[in-house]
């Protein structure tokens, strides 16, 4: 499989800022410059994206359980709201920093605007190990942080969600802090929240899931049979269980998967759902019976048809992009592939479809959940995955359209898509006053 593609590409902001080799802020404004050399934007406009609206800082007192006190910093970028609210996640990581949350809210303006979703992008979090708190000091921060931002954010202005070191029970918390000083119960605050208090169903399998959608397509999309088509998944977490098993059930012949210990290897396809997840047994994949056991490193370079990294970013480096076998690379993780990388794919032919398209499922039914909430109304799990598909083909087809119109790589691709539509909302909204 292989569109030949012959332009360069850069990699956008990763969730890895330690790794990367140049900050999420860089990389999103090398982005946008890149794609908006594709297009007829008024560079007005360009000059704009490259800044965020507003940075929010706070410091965040917390009452430790010993009865000290320490006092972290919290963030929460805002980057663009033209087409609607800012959303993104609410990280709480010891490398948080201005420069990334920056970054990497100009990227979820990017992924909410290629899937057409009403958002702009958001990104925020606390400069604190949550490993080093117990749950009810992870409770109290929560609770204070929400306090701290809480004019910044709301159903209609900005809306987080779960990121590194957060989950549906910050979440909850956050939603229950809110709704407590703004007097009334407001769900549509946050997203990721457990469903019992308004959250959705499959918000935790969407990313994985739509991983799963857009490979498909793109097997298809070279003619190829997906019950012929063998997959590799490096990471077997949220994002590469659910895509390795959907993608099984959906036929296609998952010979290897991996966590953080190594990977197992069957060519004649593993049973997925009978190969723990990190959910259900912490790094255990290397405990189920396999014909072969390989390193992590090792996975990258089998000979399959889809390799899907699902783990962390900057897998894919200089170092080993030469060794890659496989036909087409759907990122999974964000940011798995470095931009030296992607060059050296290019030039060898192998296609590789970005993550601001193949992940977008998370946010995208987070989309979905916020409706919900607005609405006072459940959607069942059946519709979730009805509408996401419905979603994730649009977005698909749209990225497409542009691959064949432009001769441009999928990377590329996806971000002329979304840059397109965000320039024309400022364009069409004009600058005030
Ligand atoms: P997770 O913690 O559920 O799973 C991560 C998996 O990767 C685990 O199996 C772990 O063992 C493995 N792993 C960790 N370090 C590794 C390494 N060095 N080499 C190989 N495997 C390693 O995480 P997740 O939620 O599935 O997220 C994975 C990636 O997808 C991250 O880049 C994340 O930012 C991105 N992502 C997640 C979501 C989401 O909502 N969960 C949405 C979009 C993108």
């Amino acid at each position: 499989m292989s569109s030949g593609k012959t332009e360069s590409t850069e990699q956008h902001g990763t969730d890895e800022e330690t790794e990367a080799p140049e900050s999420a802020l860089e990389t999103a404004r090398r982005q946008l410059e890149h794609a908006a050399a594709h297009l007829d934007v008024d560079p007005g406009v360009i000059e704009r994206l490259k800044h965020p609206t507003k940075v929010h800082r706070v410091a965040v007192p917390l009452k430790r359980d010993d009865g000290s006190v320490d006092v972290y910093t919290g963030y929460r970028a805002q980057h663009d709201d033209v087409r609607g609210p800012y959303k993104g996640g609410l990280r709480f990581h010891p490398h948080v920093s201005e420069k990334e949350c920056v970054g990497l809210s100009m990227w979820m303006t990017w992924k909410c605007a290629v899937m057409d979703l009403p958002f702009g992008g958001g990104k925020g979090g606390i400069v604190v190990n949550p490993k080093e708190l117990s749950t009810e000091e992870k409770e109290r921060l929560t609770r204070r942080f929400a306090e701290e931002i809480r004019d910044a954010i709301g159903p209609k202005r900005d809306i987080p969600a779960p990121d590194m070191g957060t989950d549906a029970q910050t979440m909850a918390w956050f939603m229950d802090a809110y709704s407590m000083q703004e007097g009334e119960t407001i769900p549509g605050v946050v997203t990721g929240k457990p469903p019992v208090i308004g959250g959705s169903y499959g918000r935790e399998e969407a990313p994985g899931r739509s991983v799963a959608i857009i490979a498909r397509e793109v097997v298809d999309y070279y003619d190829q049979d997906l019950e012929e088509t063998t997959v590799a998944v490096q990471g077997f977490g949220s994002v590469g269980a659910n895509a390795a098993r959907a993608l099984d059930d959906w036929g296609a012949n998952v010979v290897a998967v991996s966590d953080v210990n190594g990977a197992i290897y069957d060519p004649d396809g593993l049973d997925t759902h009978a190969v723990p997840s990190h959910e259900e047994q912490p790094e255990a994949v290397m405990t189920h019976d396999a014909p072969e056991k390989l390193s992590n490193e090792k996975i990258l370079e089998l000979d399959v048809d889809v390799l899907i990294p699902a783990a962390i970013g900057n897998v894919i480096t200089a170092d080993n992009a030469g060794d890659v076998d496989a036909d087409v690379v759907v990122e999974g993780a964000n940011g798995p592939t470095t931009f030296a990388a992607d060059s050296i794919l290019e030039e060898r032919g192998i296609d590789v479809v970005p993550d601001i398209l193949a992940n977008a499922g998370g946010v995208t039914v987070s989309y979905f959940e916020w409706l919900q909430d607005i609405n006072r109304r459940q959607w069942s799990l059946e519709r979730v995955n009805e509408e996401l598909e419905d979603h994730m083909l649009s977005a698909w087809n749209d990225v497409r359209a542009e691959v064949e119109a432009r001769d441009v790589s999928w990377r590329d691709a996806a971000y002329i898509v979304a840059l397109d539509r965000i320039a024309e909302a400022k364009s069409v909204r004009g600058l005030w006053p």
